[in-house]
């Protein structure tokens, strides 16, 4: 098993990290969206057997190793 950093487009804004509210006829207001805190992106950690794993669970993400993760494995190791 290991963990994977999984980010997923926030569904809330659509991925832009803006909502954009209408006021009025021809006016609209821009805010940072909440959900995502502006970066467009929810990101999740989970543990997987493999990538093909966390696929399965999150077909329209990006997805990588979380990085200590892998750094805490030496070169070498399992030779
Ligand atoms: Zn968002």
């Amino acid at each position: 098993m290991s963990q994977f950093d999984i980010h997923v487009a926030c569904k809330e804004c659509d991925g832009y990290g803006l909502i954009e509210t209408r006021v009025s006829v021809d006016r609209y207001t821009q805010r940072d969206c909440a959900d995502c805190d502006g970066l467009g992106l929810i990101m999740h950690t989970e543990t997987y057997d493999s990538v093909e794993d966390a696929k399965a669970d999150y077909p329209e993400s990006f997805i990588r190793p979380t990085k200590w993760n892998t750094a805490s494995v030496p070169w070498g190791a399992g030779t």
